[in-house]
């Protein structure tokens, strides 16, 4: 059993660290916090440094490299920043379906300029009536000679309103029985005629994500915009997810990694009854908690991603892996408030924000409810 990272797994680690502390500004993050505006700039920088995308070949501007180095980086920026890391790291959202299920037209059209910084993509699958339960779908594609046409409602997308397109799950076959062997993933242009995006409105964190209401009304994509097979769609997103919540554990990760260290910071200075109140056991014991838990996080995400590295598809691991880090990050940002007292419930303190970034991972791509039932059904197999 080999537990290390490689030269070159620490090398990026080192370079992504490097990014981030480089150009993750405090007052910047802050400032765009209160705004509610993506962090472009770095955005692009991060693209035209490698660190978006690096999991995609090098045909489609990737470096050839795995789940693993994706979720390093991850995990970095987040650490250094909740909000501006969230943002980077998931602004190739869902692009991972065209790589995985896509033509080779859809990779080269729409890859590289994700893996460069030039264009956001969007995954839109949850609708207002279906959120966990998307085995049938009341956004329709109907064929239409070498058409797709395209009617319905997606919210909650992450990206919605700045992604240059979108992997829209369809019902193609409102007849099929059961529903879900009737959906597919179709890419659709977020600029194709009919296509529009509304905020979704103030939302606890991520401030700096957009996240909006898709409409599609009577939009036309060509048939080749399919992504994957016809009817495969639900699986297709299945399948999908047990690689993106390998990276929203790494997000959870890098948040409770970046609240535990500012803490740790904090209670080396702040003196009470003439003492550091690091010199109290209770904080001590806090510390303790929060490295242990730290720690078993790292493990289950960093040992998910290897896993999907080796091919070999777990979504028993990879939930236990989003749905463990998820719940970290958000107990030990909670914690880490409270180690600052009064000051840590202040915004210039950061910790706060780190907080209210961690919550999300519990909810998005799949309920930690979700993640148990995943988790439940695969330890208790078929039984009578
Ligand atoms: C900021 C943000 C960004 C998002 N980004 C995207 C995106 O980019 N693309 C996208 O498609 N979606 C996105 N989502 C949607 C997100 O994935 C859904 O909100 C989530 O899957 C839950 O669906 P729901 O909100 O409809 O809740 P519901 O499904 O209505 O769930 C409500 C509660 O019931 C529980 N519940 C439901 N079913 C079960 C069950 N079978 N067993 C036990 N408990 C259950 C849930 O766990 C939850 O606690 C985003 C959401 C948010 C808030």
């Amino acid at each position: 059993m080999e537990f290390e990272l490689n030269r070159e797994q620490k090398e990026i680690q080192k370079a992504a660290r490097e990014f981030a502390r480089g150009e993750f500004d405090r007052e910047l993050a802050l400032e765009l916090d209160k705004s509610h505006e993506f962090p472009k700039k770095i955005w692009r920088k991060a693209g035209e440094l490698g660190f978006i995308g690096i999991h995609y070949p090098e045909a489609y501007s990737g470096q050839g490299l795995g789940v693993l180095e994706n979720i390093i980086v991850a995990d970095e920026f987040c650490a250094q920043d909740s909000s501006i890391g969230s943002a980077v790291i998931l602004s190739s959202f869902a692009s991972e379906c065209v790589l995985r299920f896509g033509s080779e037209d859809l990779k080269q059209k729409f890859l590289p300029p994700v893996a460069e910084g030039k264009m956001l993509s969007g995954g839109a699958f949850t609708e207002p009536g279906h959120g966990s339960d998307i085995t049938y779908l009341d956004t329709t594609a109907a064929r239409d000679g070498d058409e797709w046409v395209i009617n319905g409602t997606k919210t909650f997308i992450t990206n919605g309103g700045l992604a240059g397109f979108y992997c829209v799950l369809c019902q193609t076959d409102p007849e099929s029985s059961p529903p879900y062997r009737g959906i597919s993933m179709i890419l659709v242009e977020a600029d194709r005629e009919g296509v529009s995006a509304a905020d979704v409105g103030d939302k606890m964190g991520i401030h700096l994500m957009a996240t909006a209401e898709v409409n599609f009304k009577d939009v036309r994509v060509p048939a080749a915009n399919l992504i994957g097979e016809e009817g495969r769609g639900f699986y297709q997103v299945l399948e999908f997810f047990d690689e993106s919540r390998i990276l929203v554990a790494a997000q959870a990760l890098g948040i409770g990694q970046g609240a535990y260290d500012r803490a740790l910071a904090y209670v080396k200075e702040r003196e009470q009854f003439g003492k550091k109140i690091a010199q109290f056991q209770v904080t001590q014991h806090k510390l303790a908690d929060m490295a242990t838990k730290l720690e078993l996080a790292r493990l289950i995400t960093y040992k998910a991603a290897w896993n999907y590295d080796q091919g070999r598809i777990d979504p028993k691991l990879t939930s236990m892996a989003k749905m463990y880090a998820a719940r970290t990050a958000v107990e030990v940002a909670d914690e880490a408030i409270q180690l600052l007292g009064g000051y840590g419930y202040m915004t210039e303190y950061e910790v706060e924000r780190f907080y209210r970034d961690a919550k999300i991972t519990e909810i998005y791509e799949g309920t930690k409810e979700i993640q148990k039932n995943t988790i439940a059904s695969a330890v208790l197999g078929k039984f009578k």
